[in-house]
């Protein structure tokens, strides 16, 4: 590997598909820092900033946010330094356009190293969707069926209370499914032809496709 080469995963699925839980999970045992944009949006949104406000009204639509300012919000968080060895991107791209942008970003650091696919059918993520809880502090990732905290509604990690995201109700799930398969599915393609898609079975138990996310990445020389 080239001595200005860095890790750059992006994790491409529908809405729900498990993104957030495993890039959580493999943050740590990689190195690398988890990315992702919604996480930002919802961060900034809390904090009331000028970019969170923006943001609002497309997320509670379940449409994407503009390109311009996603593409910055990126772009400034990538160039931190917990970014020096690379990064696990969830949530972005979302677009060709993003997708570009991204190619440009990473193009001195030999771009994207590989892209897992996390394959679930539309039922699977209606109900991982409509049980997900999330910490308001730390935002680790909960289900109310499948991936329960200890004690009821308080989160495993530190303590604080977990909530439903507005944007997890079945309105807004529709149209957030919609926007996948119309915008984002053809990045599917987009890095098919690159050679970088990686497809992981994500319907099986939270480890199992831990599992499954490591043995794609080791086919790319990306190790834990
Ligand atoms: P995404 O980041 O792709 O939107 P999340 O990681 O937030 O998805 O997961 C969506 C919901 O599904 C959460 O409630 C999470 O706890 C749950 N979940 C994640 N992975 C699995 C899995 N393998 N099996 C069952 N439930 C899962
Ligand atoms: P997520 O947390 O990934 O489910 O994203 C929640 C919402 O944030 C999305 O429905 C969009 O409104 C917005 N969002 C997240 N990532 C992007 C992106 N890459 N481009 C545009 N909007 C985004």
């Amino acid at each position: 590997m080239a001595a200005n080469e860095r890790t750059f995963i992006v994790f491409l699925g529908p809405p729900g598909s498990g993104k957030g839980t495993q890039a959580r999970i493999l943050e740590k045992k990689l190195g690398l820092p988890q990315v992702a944009t919604g996480d930002l949006f919802r961060y900034n949104l809390k904090n009331e900033t000028e970019l969170g406000l923006l943001a609002k009204r497309y997320m509670d639509a379940g449409d994407l946010v503009p390109d311009e300012v996603t593409i910055r919000m990126v772009e400034e968080r990538l160039s931190r330094e917990d970014c020096a060895p690379g990064a696990i991107l969830d949530g972005f791209p979302r677009n060709l356009h993003q997708a570009v942008a991204l190619d440009e970003m990473l193009a001195s650091y030999g771009g994207v190293t590989v892209v897992p696919l996390f394959i679930v059918d539309d039922d699977t993520v209606v109900a991982r969707i409509s049980g997900r809880r999330v910490c308001r502090n730390c935002g680790a990732v909960y289900h109310v069926e499948f991936n329960p905290p200890r004690q009821d509604n308080i989160c495993d990690a530190c303590g604080s209370e977990l909530y439903q995201r507005d944007d997890d109700r079945p309105e807004t799930v529709k149209n957030r499914l919609y926007v996948y398969y119309k915008q984002t599915g053809p990045l599917i393609g987009y890095y098919f032809a690159k050679g970088l898609l990686e497809e992981v079975d994500a319907m099986q138990p939270v480890d199992d496709v831990t599992a499954a996310l490591e043995a794609a990445l080791a086919k790319r020389g990306v190790t834990v």
